[in-house]
């Protein structure tokens, strides 16, 4: 076995363990994240939450709460519809391209992200309520590290881009068109229900929801807690069975290595018992051998000088001196076909 063999299962068994790993520790992650979305702590946004959270010291590690969004002074307004208000605003502006991928010979599209710009005001989830009833709020904090948060798609404009002749020139010896510009436009609208899962605390009669402690996920998701959880189990299953595969894919591995490398060590003790038998004839026919036995028998077919000592398997061809089997490892120089074993051969 040479070094670039060794090298090369290495890189296999490598990679296969990369995966493993990889997928296990996803399948751990999730698997941690359900247990704790089914021990966390349920809460309605209704005027017992307060004295609620005041009997559980003020804290509660992790919690669910469903609610509708609010912003907590003013709105943000869309750029494109005047009476659409969100807590949340991104913009971005893509190029949309077309480029020569030489290959696979054919031309790909892809979208470039020229320009994005996040804004953000502080809200709140709030209860429904009525008109004559204090509506029940909870300020969220940190909403861009919290999992599943969804903007609505707004707007979502594609304008195409008139190439000049000397522009189209340039593309085709560049191979990379410019197809067009693409408008998005997406918002955290207000009203939206949101379900949110994370620390609950008190600060000064104001209820917050935050990043939980520990390893715990702070989600804020347009899903309902039910729905988010079959989301997570589903992902779960997902990951453990990649897990399973993996490992079998690398048991065959290890199997399929183990068996090779075997075979390869026994052929390589064969080998040397068969050389040393091999040197112990040579060393009983040089005592016995007349010059005139020499003379007539049979030559070894590589150099042409010695007389054949080596008989080649499975072909079964005596056509080698003991030198020249050293340099033979893989083909028979009679018949090329491939060379298992290499025996001493006893003229009469
Ligand atoms: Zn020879
Ligand atoms: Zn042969």
């Amino acid at each position: 076995m040479d070094f670039e063999s060794i090298l090369e299962k290495c890189a296999v068994i490598g990679i296969d363990v990369f995966f493993l790993s990889l997928f296990y520790k996803l399948y751990k992650e999730k698997s941690n994240c359900l247990k704790d979305l089914k021990n966390a702590e349920h809460f309605e946004l209704n005027s017992e939450l307060l004295k609620n959270l005041q009997s559980k010291g003020g804290c509660v590690p992790y919690a669910v709460i469903t609610g509708k969004v609010k912003a907590i002074s003013r709105p943000l307004f869309s750029e494109h519809f005047d009476l659409l208000r969100g807590v949340i605003r991104e913009k971005m502006t893509n190029e949309h391209k077309i480029r020569w991928v030489p290959s696979l010979h054919i031309w790909s599209s892809t979208d470039n992200n020229i320009k994005r710009q996040v804004a953000n005001v502080p809200f709140c989830l709030c209860s429904k309520g009525s008109l004559f009833q204090r509506k029940i709020c909870v300020e969220i904090n940190d909403p861009f590290s919290a999992e599943e948060l969804v903007l609505s798609e707004i707007f979502d404009d594609f304008k195409k881009y008139d190439e000049s002749f000397g522009e189209a020139v340039l593309g085709l010896l560049s191979r990379e068109h410019v197809v067009g510009i693409r408008e998005v436009e997406n918002m955290l609208l207000e009203d939206t229900s949101l379900t949110a899962i994370g620390k609950l605390t008190l600060d000064n009669e104001t209820m917050k929801m935050g990043v939980p402690d520990g390893n715990r996920t702070y989600f804020l998701s347009p899903l309902s807690y039910d729905s988010l959880v079959k989301k997570i189990s589903s992902l779960e299953q997902f990951y453990k069975g990649l897990t399973i595969l993996m490992c079998a894919v690398s048991a065959i591995l290890f199997a399929y290595f183990f068996k090779k490398g075997y075979v390869e060590l026994r052929r390589r003790i064969i080998h040397a018992r068969d050389l040393r038998r091999c040197q112990e004839a040579r060393k009983l026919r040089r005592e016995t051998d007349s010059s005139s036995d020499s003379e007539t028998a049979p030559k070894c077919v590589v150099c042409l000088e010695n007389p054949v000592e080596i008989l080649v398997l499975e072909c079964g061809h005596a056509c080698l001196c003991l030198n020249c089997s050293e340099h033979v490892y893989t083909y028979c120089p009679i018949c090329r076909s491939a060379v298992h074993r290499l025996i001493p051969v006893f003229m009469p």
